[in-house]
C-alpha cells in the first residue's frame, strides 16, 4: 500500500533521513522504532510532503512523492502528528469538523462513528480540546485525522507523555481499527515494546538509517532490541 524507496531528508548539513526503503502493505499494522533524533518524524514529514526531501513514495501503486499534502491526505493516507497538534481553544466537535474539511458532506455520519468508537470524545464534545486529559487528546487526535476516511493511518508517537495504562487503551484502539474497520496501520514509536506487541513486523531507525526488520515477534525476542529498546 505504501512503498519508499531511497528517502533522503536533509536539513542543511544534517542528514536526518539518509536513503532509507520500507514498506507497509495492505492490512498491516507496521512500525518503525528508534531512539529520539533516529529520524522518524522527519521521515513521517517526508512521506506527507511537509518538508523538503529526496526519493520516492508510493501509496496505492500511485506516485506521491511530489503532490501536495492535502491532495495526499485526499488520497487516503492521514496522519497524527507528534504532539497530537489538537486545536485547545476549539471544542471536541469543532475540532472534529476541521478533520472533515475535505469530506464535508460526510461530515455528521463520520462524527456520529467516531461518537461510537471514542465515547468518551461524545460526553466531551462541547470541552475545549485543551481541557481533555493526554489520553483524551490523543485520541481525538486519532479521531479528528480519521475523519477525512484513510485507507492507512500514519501516527507519530501516539504514546508521548501518557500513562501506560493510557496506552494500552491507545494501542487498543489502533488494533480494533485495523481489524474491524480494515484501517492499515504505520506507527513511529520510542515505545518500543507497546508498539511491537501489537504490529505484524516492524523496522528500526539508527542515526537516519534503517538497521534490521523482522517480524515483530522476532524483534520483540531479539536480545540485541531487548538490549537496547525493550530496557534489558
Ligand atoms: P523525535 O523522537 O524527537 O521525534 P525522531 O526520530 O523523530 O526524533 P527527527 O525529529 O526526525 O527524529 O530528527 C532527526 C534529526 O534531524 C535530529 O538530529 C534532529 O535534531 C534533526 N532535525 C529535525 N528537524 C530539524 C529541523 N527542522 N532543522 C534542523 N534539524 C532538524
Amino acid at each position: 500500500m505504501l512503498r519508499v524507496k531511497d528517502l533522503k531528508v536533509k536539513y542543511g548539513v544534517i542528514e536526518a533521513v539518509r536513503g532509507i526503503d520500507f514498506e507497509v502493505k495492505a492490512g498491516e499494522i507496521v512500525t518503525i522504532i528508534g531512539a529520539n533524533g533516529a529520524g522518524k518524524t522527519s521521515t513521517l514529514n517526508a512521506i506527507f510532503n511537509v518538508v523538503k526531501k529526496e526519493g520516492y513514495v508510493e501509496f496505492v501503486e500511485a506516485d506521491i512523492s511530489k503532490i501536495p499534502t492535502h491532495l495526499i491526505v485526499k488520497r487516503g493516507l492521514a496522519l497524527v502528528p507528534e504532539g497530537r497538534k489538537i486545536f485547545i481553544n476549539l471544542t471536541v466537535e469543532e475540532n472534529l469538523r476541521i478533520g472533515a474539511y475535505l469530506n464535508d458532506e460526510n461530515y455528521e455520519r463520520l462524527r456520529d462513528e467516531m461518537y461510537e468508537l471514542f465515547p468518551r470524545l461524545k460526553d466531551k464534545k462541547d470541552n475545549y480540546g485543551g481541557s481533555l486529559s493526554g489520553g483524551e487528546q490523543q485520541m481525538l487526535a486519532i479521531a479528528r485525522a480519521l475523519m477525512s476516511e484513510p485507507k492507512m493511518l500514519v501516527l507519530d508517537e501516539p504514546s508521548l507523555g501518557l500513562a501506560p495504562k493510557i496506552v494500552k487503551d491507545v494501542f487498543q484502539i489502533l488494533v480494533n481499527l485495523n481489524k474491524e474497520k480494515d484501517v492499515t496501520i504505520l506507527l513511529v514509536e520510542q515505545n518500543a515494546g507497546a508498539a511491537l506487541r501489537i504490529a505484524n513486523r516492524g523496522y528500526v531507525m539508527e542515526n537516519g538509517s534503517i538497521v534490521l526488520e523482522d517480524d515483530a515477534k522476532a524483534l520483540l525476542q531479539s536480545e540485541e532490541i531487548k538490549k537496547k529498546y525493550l530496557g534489558g
